[in-house]
């Protein structure tokens, strides 16, 4: 099994502007079958997202017919939105062998290592509050009311963070994508080694 090719599962969570997308637009560049999972939510579009790009936007209702329909693997409340990971797309581009990547709330990342145990959840933390803030106030997509509330939600996400497996405080952006490509070759050697201890030791039976 080459290394290279081992597929994973990585759940990169952490306070709304801690540079998640960002982080994850990098490590990308350095993946040859990866993909990352568009959510459906109930938010309203803001700047230039696109519909089936950065997100599907739905309204609450077909957000609810969705979980009704057992067709989301996870969801959570956000300020107000639902946000959740469309199951099909998930289970068919695991088929198709492919790296996944997710870039979604604490409650959700638990969800998927519940689901997919082979999930490698990531959380990635701001140097400070007083940097998150700047961060959300320079990229100016929220209302002044809208970035206390992601504020107070940092606090209560960043109280979680030791129940994922890495912690990663983003101070420089090269800094953190090469901390997150490491992991993803530790993990690949790990899970690797492992299929390969099992296969020698069926070997001898
Ligand atoms: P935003 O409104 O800034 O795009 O996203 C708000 C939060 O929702 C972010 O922390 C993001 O990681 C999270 N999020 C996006 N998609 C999903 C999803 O499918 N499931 C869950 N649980 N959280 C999501």
């Amino acid at each position: 099994m080459a290394l290279e090719k081992k597929p994973v599962v990585v759940c990169i969570s952490g306070p709304s502007g801690v540079g998640k997308g960002t982080v994850l637009k990098e490590v990308l560049s350095q993946e040859d079958r990866a993909w990352v999972s568009i959510s459906a939510t109930s938010r309203p579009p803001r700047g230039q997202e696109e519909h089936g790009v950065d997100y599907y936007f739905v309204s609450k209702d077909e957000f609810q017919q969705m979980i009704a329909a057992d067709q989301i693997l996870e969801y959570d409340e956000f300020c107000g939105n639902y946000y959740g990971t469309p199951r099909a797309q998930i289970e068919a581009r695991l088929d198709a062998g492919y790296s996944i990547f997710m870039d979604i709330t604490v409650k959700g990342a638990l969800a998927v290592k519940k689901a997919l145990p082979q999930a490698i959840t990531i959380f990635l933390a701001p140097p400070n509050l007083q940097e998150l803030r700047s961060r959300l106030e320079f990229r100016d997509t929220e209302s002044p009311e809208k970035i206390t509330s992601r504020l107070a939600q940092a606090k209560q996400e960043i109280s979680q963070a030791p129940q994922f497996d890495y912690f990663l405080i983003n101070e420089c952006l090269e800094e953190t994508t090469a901390a997150v490509e490491q992991i993803l070759y530790v993990e690949r050697l790990r899970a690797c080694r492992r299929a390969l201890a099992i296969q020698a030791i069926l070997e001898k039976f």
